[in-house]
């Protein structure tokens, strides 16, 4: 092959990148006596770390969370080392010594982790105590264990399973994190995710970490008011097909025009997170609303373009983002709808 460029995608995000600054400073005010954090994992919830990182850093945030050793080297890119944290902790040597050498620190999780740790070496860790999710963390009982006074702790966390509804398990948490933290002796104690921040000050202590909101997500009423849409998918038109009477589209069929019909052919499918479960939607084109018609393919969707009958081939359509109510439309939580974004839309 010869150094050609390709040519531009026919799918993109455009991505505001003062929704997302505005989104991590609304988060770090609402964080106060404390800060707030960033979870940057899964490459920043699907929108980028190269993209997303920076931004964060530059609004001011200073500790960044990871879930897998593999994701520190793109993050420390961008900003220290010391300043991500690896939710997954050290499992084994190899994953401790990958810590030491990489100044990235583990998040101990579990007795075993303390061991590997202490095994390695040690050196500045942070650790997470369950406190009723059950996942990751060490049990209440464990943080009596001997091992445990002999970590280096930064920060102590721990995770909240409900902070998303009213359930009086985020109390039951906060009391029990109030309990480790009069157990073990860290720098700073952290305890809520996006949602933990809107349960009020007993949340916040030291350190919060927003994923979610930070790009765009409202997992609780309180942040609706404040937290800004941050991706903008857009697909190219590639084709426009006049559908007649009794023409079925897609796959198996499932559509058949009742009447005379433009249609658009769009560079966006399954294989970019735009799942099948999202096929009761509609595309838009400067307000104007275009129908989803047929099924979801892996490279392409299929567009009603009655109220666009003036769109040709390579125009932008959007596809909706709003997260809530993308969510409550497809039946997929906000979450999956970020993480889910394709490698070709990134
Ligand atoms: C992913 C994660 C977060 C961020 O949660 P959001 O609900 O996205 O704000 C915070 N803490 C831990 C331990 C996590 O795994």
């Amino acid at each position: 092959m010869n150094d050609i460029a390709p040519p531009p995608a026919t799918l993109r995000i455009n991505l505001d990148s003062d929704a997302l600054a505005a989104n991590w400073r609304h988060l770090d005010r609402m964080s106060a006596p404390g800060r707030a954090g960033a979870a940057v994992k899964a490459d920043c919830y699907g929108l980028g770390v190269d993209r997303c990182v920076p931004v964060l850093r530059d609004a001011g945030a200073r500790d960044f969370f990871v879930a897998h050793w593999s994701e520190v080297a793109d993050v420390a890119r961008h900003v220290p080392a010391a300043s991500i944290s690896v939710l997954h902790g050290p499992i084994s040597a190899a994953e401790a010594e990958y810590a030491r050498a990489s100044g990235a620190r583990p998040i101990i999780n579990s007795l075993h982790q303390a061991r590997v740790w202490a095994a390695a070496g040690g050196g500045p860790c942070d650790v997470m105590v369950d406190t009723g999710i059950n996942r990751l963390g060490l049990a209440m009982e464990d943080l009596a264990d001997p091992l445990i006074a002999e970590l280096e702790i930064n920060t102590l966390m721990s995770h909240l399973a409900s902070a998303d509804e009213e359930s009086p398990d985020n109390h039951r948490q906060m009391a029990q994190f109030r309990r480790a933290r009069s157990m073990v002796k860290a720098g700073r104690y952290s305890l809520a995710n996006s949602a933990g921040i809107a349960l009020g000050q007993d949340y916040v202590f030291d350190l919060t970490r927003p994923g979610l909101a930070l790009y765009g997500g409202i997992p609780r009423p309180e942040l609706a008011a404040q937290i800004r849409q941050v991706a903008y998918p857009q697909a190219a038109l590639l084709l426009r097909r006049d559908l007649k009477p009794g023409d079925k589209v897609g796959y198996n069929g499932t559509y058949t025009a009742e009447r005379v019909m433009p249609s658009g052919i769009v560079s966006i499918g399954y294989a970019d997170g735009f799942l099948r479960s999202r096929g009761g939607e509609a595309l838009a084109h400067d307000g104007r609303v275009l129908p989803l018609i047929g099924k979801v393919s892996m490279d392409m969707v299929v567009v009603d373009l009655t109220n666009a009958p003036d769109l040709k081939e390579g125009d932008w359509l959007d596809i909706p983002f709003d997260l809530p109510g993308a969510a409550e439309r497809c039946g997929l939580s906000q979450y999956e709808l970020l993480t889910g974004i394709g490698h070709r839309l990134r």
